[in-house]
């Protein structure tokens, strides 16, 4: 398999995407790498083995995917744009151990479609893509809140979102997002890449972030769902109080003030605080203290 040419070269990409018809689509986040050190560098940072399942979101014309066929055991990809499927399925000939999915991610039950797509769906998970930026943070959101028990994730994405991910409490770029991978991962800038790297160029710049898993949590949320949708709760206007955040969500009669007084106060936490002076910890506490105040029972 290995006297296969590489997808991603400029010359090779542009080749394919003139047989096919392929102009590539802005509004898909379509921006194709084409720098081969690169994809064997997301590959590597994603330690892949003959071991790993593998699930791509966004394959394009499968030269990220073609890297990972040769390294994992099986490779499910989703791509969204039905006009690459007849693109992708021509790439990946070579290689049987790649499904591709013509879904919108978004749209997917993740973990269904892990169960019905892998030979042997419990072996070791990873997630490695060059994600479409348009729609980065619903994305990784859909991955955190699944649940599911990913060994290693490994995504590129535009800076400035790479940026929240690992942003300490009290900065500008700490937010609901950063608290989402806290809760279950530890994200790493692995590195920077070059806007030059794509075709076409993007008008941002990129970065390849790592998420493994975290230690286990000191204290556990009584509804993780709901947590989730505390972090975003918190930061639902940024500028404003918790207070002012948590009565817009919840309610501002007169009982249901006095539970989240309640709640606050048992969780030690000043009402006049803005979210982004919270660690996961205090969310948690929080989260806590509004379930036993009976918040969520309405
Ligand atoms: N993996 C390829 C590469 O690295 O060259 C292409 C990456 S390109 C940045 C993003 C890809 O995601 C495009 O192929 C685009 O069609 C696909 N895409 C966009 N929105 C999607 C969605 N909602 N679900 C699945 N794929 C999507």
């Amino acid at each position: 398999m290995t006297d296969v040419p590489d997808i991603a070269t400029p010359v090779r990409t542009q080749a394919i995407m003139n047989q096919y018809g392929i102009n590539t689509k802005k509004s898909l986040g379509q921006n194709f790498l084409t720098d081969i050190n690169i994809l064997k560098n997301i590959v590597a940072a994603g330690d892949v083995q003959p071991t790993d399942n593998v699930i791509e979101i966004g394959p394009g014309i499968g030269a990220l995917t073609e890297q990972l066929a040769r390294q994992a055991k099986q490779v499910v990809a989703f791509e969204i744009d039905e006009r690459l499927i007849p693109v992708l399925d021509h790439t990946m000939s070579p290689y049987d151990n790649v499904k591709i999915v013509n879904q919108d991610i978004l749209n997917v039950n993740l973990a269904e479609e892990i169960q019905a797509n892998f030979d042997d769906p419990d072996a070791p998970l990873k997630l490695v893509a060059n994600l479409p930026y348009y729609i980065t943070t619903p994305i990784l959101m859909q991955v955190l809140q699944s649940g599911i028990a990913f060994d290693d994730i490994v995504v590129m994405m535009q800076k400035e979102v790479a940026d929240r991910l690992s942003a300490e409490t009290g900065t500008k770029d700490y937010g609901a997002l950063t608290l989402a991978v806290n809760y279950r991962m530890q994200a790493h800038l692995a590195f920077n890449v070059s806007r030059t790297a794509f075709v076409p160029n993007p008008n941002v710049d990129s970065a390849i972030v790592t998420l493994t898993p975290r230690e286990p949590l000191k204290v556990q949320p009584k509804d993780e769902k709901k947590l989730f949708q505390l972090f975003k709760i918190g930061f639902a206007m940024r500028r404003k109080t918790l207070w002012n955040n948590l009565i817009t969500a919840f309610g501002k009669d007169d009982t249901m003030k006095e539970k989240l007084t309640n709640a606050l106060e048992s969780a030690d936490i000043s009402p006049k605080i803005r979210a982004e002076k919270l660690t996961l910890e205090d969310f948690i506490r929080l989260h806590n203290a509004l379930f036993d105040a009976g918040v969520y029972n309405v």
